[in-house]
């Protein structure tokens, strides 16, 4: 199914104003967004890198819920890796998918004691190497856990927004990364998936994008020509 914002082909002109425009974009969702950060509950580096595995398919409110009884229960590593695997499938039930979630999270945490003498590595290359982690978890634990920018995390807000705002043409989310990774300065990688994802929640919605009230419709071509025209068309007809 081709996704509804797709059907809005980015122009040549606009994705190079875009690109341009990128520093001035960047400096406007900071100021509408001043609070943007990751939803996730963690202290640790070991707990952020558990409650993003669960987060697969899952809202970050109801990973909080699950992690606020998984954390009281399991707080080593060592917990996680003996831990019998039907009690950990039962805490987290809810998230779903959670007989795999369960199986990557005992073997990333038997990994982590086995090959990173028990602590959850800082490096892209190991941590893709954990069951279950690929680039955009382990991207997500780089940036928040430790402040490391080895990547830009691209989920669904941020693919729907990077596209409608013209910073790139591809849907396919790796594109997406070195397309961002490209114009984006390197100390804003991870705040701009932050910044992206709250845009995406607050106006920039999948079905029906909140247009008149986004705060940062100067830099939007899909407001520009997509939404202002329908609602022109839609205005003579009525
Ligand atoms: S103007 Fe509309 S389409 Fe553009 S970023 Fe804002 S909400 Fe999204």
């Amino acid at each position: 199914m081709v996704k509804r914002y797709l059907k809005y082909k980015v122009k040549k002109y606009d994705y190079e104003l875009a690109r341009k425009n990128i520093l001035n974009l960047i400096n406007a969702l900071k100021e509408a967004y001043p609070q943007a950060h990751c939803d996730l509950n963690f202290v640790t580096p070991l707990e952020l890198l558990i409650a993003t595995i669960l987060s697969a398919q899952c809202t970050d409110e109801r990973v909080n819920k699950v992690t606020a009884t998984l954390f009281s229960r399991f707080k080593k590593v060592e917990d996680y890796a003996n831990s019998d695997i039907l009690e950990l499938e039962q805490i987290i039930r809810s998230t779903g998918f959670y007989r795999n979630k369960a199986k990557n999270i005992k073997n990333s945490c038997k990994m982590i004691i086995e090959q990173f003498s028990g602590k959850v590595p800082n490096k892209l290359s190991e941590l893709i190497q954990l069951p279950g982690v690929a680039r955009k978890t382990a991207n997500v634990v780089l940036w928040n856990a430790f402040g490391i920018n080895e990547g830009i995390v691209v989920d669904t807000h941020v693919a729907r927004t990077s596209y409608r705002l013209g910073l790139t043409k591809n849907s396919n989310p790796d594109k997406i990364e070195r397309d961002l990774m490209e114009i984006v300065p390197r100390e804003d990688w991870g705040k701009l998936s932050h910044l992206l994802i709250y845009l995406g929640r607050d106006t920039c919605k999948a079905r029906n994008p909140e247009c008149d009230r986004c705060k940062i419709k100067e830099f939007c071509p899909w407001y520009k020509d997509l939404y202002l025209k329908e609602n022109k068309k839609y205005a003579q007809e009525k």
